[in-house]
């Protein structure tokens, strides 16, 4: 029923609108609109806090049907999730409330701000730095690729509070968009996910209450990789939705283009790709929604199969929208069909959240 209604309102109120969310690279307001009418633009959000509560598989399913429409979009109920996530895993219950009402409401998004222009697979060598000022923290640095800088209202933010600890020394905080000090860099010009502002966040002695660090002093870094873990999932969601997607399209595609005086769906070559296609998009769903069951229950394996879900489902995102050009032939490499918009959108899905390689990292420290 929820994938219905999903696909039903991504149908009717996303998709018309995400080939020019692409080619005028500009934020899909129309699915922010429809997904908050909807309470489905953070369906995490438990319902404590006013939220509707949804567990990591229907939130993975939300993702997934909103991307089959427009990847973009789907970055809204994901980062969402990947901004918040600290504080529920980790926040007081002031801050719980403070910042889980209004997002549920839809009165403000988050964002996550781990990585920086010299930090990005080692994480923990980030340079941005809070220190303490009486009953305050003072943050200053540089937060880049951030994902909805600008859009939301909430950020949480990875600063070092020990120079002295590495990875020990981080901790985490939330910061206000309207918060003295904080700013943006100019949207970054990228290959795919146009839609979705891609931005520098600059911290210039941005003043907040020592009640906004989430948890305790130093276990930030913890924090957010504890958070990576349940949201790589999401990010295998958006994979897998652009590949349906791209299946979909190309599916009803080869039934109408004729050649040699008969439908392309006709010829074994093309049937053998569908069938290729179909069946690798059917293994990445069961990785992901596997790995979203282990996630809602806090399993110890979490850390390898969401690392797994991830990276495979984002190959297969990649292998299957490349194909899916190829089904259209020359008609697939131009902007008259969407099917090489949900190949370019697709290759973001191999990078962020960790990039495959470290994905492989993740998964050799933690084979089952
Ligand atoms: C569109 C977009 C949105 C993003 N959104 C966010 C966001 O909202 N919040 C956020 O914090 N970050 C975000 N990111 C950042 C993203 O997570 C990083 O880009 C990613 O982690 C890779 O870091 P990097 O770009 O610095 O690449 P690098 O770390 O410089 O990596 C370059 C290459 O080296 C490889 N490599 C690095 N180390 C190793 C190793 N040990 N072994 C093998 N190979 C290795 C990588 O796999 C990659 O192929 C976003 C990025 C993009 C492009």
């Amino acid at each position: 029923m929820l994938r219905d209604a999903v696909r039903s309102l991504a149908d009717a109120k996303i998709a018309p609108y995400a080939a020019a969310v692409d080619e005028e690279a500009r934020f899909p307001q129309e699915a922010l609109d429809a997904l908050t009418a909807n309470d489905l633009h953070a369906v995490h959000v438990p319902e404590e806090y006013g939220g509707a509560g949804a567990d990591a598989l229907a939130t993975v399913i939300v993702i997934e049907e909103v991307a089959r429409a427009c990847a973009s979009s789907s970055l809204i109920p994901a980062v969402n999730k990947l901004g918040s996530l600290p504080v529920i895993l980790s926040g007081s219950e002031e801050l719980k409330k403070k910042y889980m009402t209004p997002l549920a409401k839809g009165d403000g998004m988050f964002s996550y701000c781990l990585s920086e222009p010299d930090a990005g697979s080692d994480a923990a060598g980030m340079k941005t730095k809070a220190v303490r000022d009486g009953d305050h923290w003072i943050l200053n640095g540089v937060k880049r690729w951030i994902t909805n800088a600008g859009v939301s209202e909430y950020y949480t933010v990875m600063a070092v509070t020990d120079p002295t600890k590495r990875s020990k020394g981080i901790s985490a905080f939330v910061v206000e968009k309207s918060d003295e000090g904080v700013s943006f860099g100019a949207p970054e010009k990228k290959l795919g996910i146009k839609g979705s502002p891609t931005r520098e966040v600059y911290l210039d002695n941005v003043r907040i209450p020592a009640d906004r660090m989430i948890g305790e002093e130093g276990t930030g870094f913890a924090t957010a990789m504890k958070t990576l873990d349940h949201t790589r999932i999401t990010i295998a969601a958006q994979a897998l939705g652009i590949a349906q997607g791209a299946l979909d399209y190309a599916k009803g595609y080869v039934k109408e283009r004729k050649q040699f005086g008969k439908p392309i769906a006709d010829f074994q070559g093309i049937q053998f790709m569908l069938a290729d296609m179909a069946m690798k998009i059917e293994a990445a769903r069961q990785l992901t929604y596997a790995a979203a069951a282990k996630s809602e229950r806090g399993d110890s394996d979490l850390t390898f199969q969401g690392a797994a879900a991830k990276c495979f489902a984002s190959d297969v995102a990649m292998e299957v929208t490349t194909d899916a050009v190829q089904l259209l032939g020359g008609y697939g490499y131009t902007r008259d069909y969407p099917v090489e918009r949900m190949m370019r959108d697709a290759k973001i899905t191999q990078i962020y959240e960790g990039t495959n390689q470290v994905q492989r990292i993740v998964m050799a420290r933690n084979l089952p």
